[in-house]
């Protein structure tokens, strides 16, 4: 399968004021993150609010541009791509938002929402938009009477499965799913989630999955990024990040999943304290200050990723053979 979204060293950095008569000071959202998804793979990216998931989705979806690194996206490399051309990337990368009671206009009816893109993107003629928007209603399970109510006329659950059909209608190659299940009761979202295994086989579409909630994502990864900070401290397999968690970060997002098995012995790690500013992140390795295991050279280096099994992790214990 070949590479359809590579990353390298990505950056994003905000300016923000600290008033009048201070320097602006920059927050690292995103400060560098280096992975690749291959062609119909789902890449979960896991971490805690403020880990710089959020940034990354609009620097896929290209609402952002980053300010550092590269991102190629179907084999364009977006830093040096004009407007027209990211114009045309942007059809091939859908974004579908956590919230499916925000992300749908309430004076829209279902079926001009769904046609809006093709409206705007294309010059296809009113009944091939039609037909295509009731196909779409179909395949993620609604009828054709659907296709000319208002989103407040449904269940979330069926809301958001407008959202993954209006994502679908310009035919994209990758969708960014944030947090795609989390406003959604327990019993819809496995629902929700086997809808969108169902059409990533149809399709053969690429997901990249962002979530605070490792428990969600295993069922649907290939593999798995966590992210602390602004940066990744641990890629693997999802098997393997959940057989062998490495990093103590993603050992202490483990331990507050639900084990299936009762009779299996995990690690309790308990995440103590907040997450640290991004506009004033800790030395050395920024988990630091929560982590248990942390000593002086924590302290003053960044670690380099290296390679620990079938495992990439970012941490001198791993690296040292100080943590399993
Ligand atoms: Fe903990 Fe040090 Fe590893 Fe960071 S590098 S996670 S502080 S052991």
């Amino acid at each position: 399968m070949n590479t359809i979204v590579e990353a390298t060293d990505l950056a994003r950095f905000y300016k923000v004021s600290r008033g009048l008569f201070s320097e602006p000071g920059t927050v690292r959202a995103l400060a560098g993150a280096s992975f690749q998804v291959k062609a119909g793979e789902t890449l979960a990216v896991v971490g805690e609010s403020g880990c710089g998931k959020s940034t990354l989705a609009r620097l896929i979806t290209m609402i952002e541009s980053p300010t550092g690194g590269h991102l190629r996206i179907d084999g364009n490399d977006i830093s040096g791509a004009t407007e027209d051309q990211k114009k045309l990337l942007r059809q091939t990368v859908q974004i579908v938002f956590q919230n499916p009671y925000g992300s749908l206009n309430p004076r829209q009816k279902i079926g001009t929402i769904l046609e809006e893109p093709l409206v705007i993107n294309t010059d296809m003629p009113a009944d091939a938009r039609r037909a295509k928007a009731l196909d779409m209603l179909a395949r993620v399970g609604l009828r054709p009477e659907h296709y000319g109510r208002y989103p407040h006329m449904f269940s979330g659950g069926q809301r958001q499965r407008i959202a993954v059909a209006r994502a679908l209608m310009m035919d994209p190659k990758i969708i960014v799913l944030d947090e795609p299940v989390s406003a959604l009761d327990v019993s819809i979202q496995a629902q929700v989630l086997n809808l969108l295994a169902d059409l990533q086989d149809e399709f053969g579409l690429t997901y990249i999955f962002i979530s605070h909630d490792l428990s969600v994502v295993r069922f649907v990864a290939d593999h798995v990024m966590v992210m602390y900070l602004g940066r990744p401290v641990e890629t693997a397999s999802v098997e393997e990040i959940f057989s062998h968690p490495r990093h103590p970060y993603t050992k202490a997002l483990l331990s507050a999943t639900p084990v299936a098995d009762p009779k299996r012995k995990r690690d309790n790690i308990k995440l103590e304290g907040e997450l640290p500013s991004p506009f004033d992140p800790p030395t050395g390795c920024a988990f630091h200050p929560r982590c248990a295991y942390a000593d002086a050279r924590c302290k003053r280096e960044t670690p380099a990723m290296s390679k620990a099994g079938a495992s990439e992790v970012f941490c001198f214990g791993v690296e040292e053979g100080r943590i399993d």
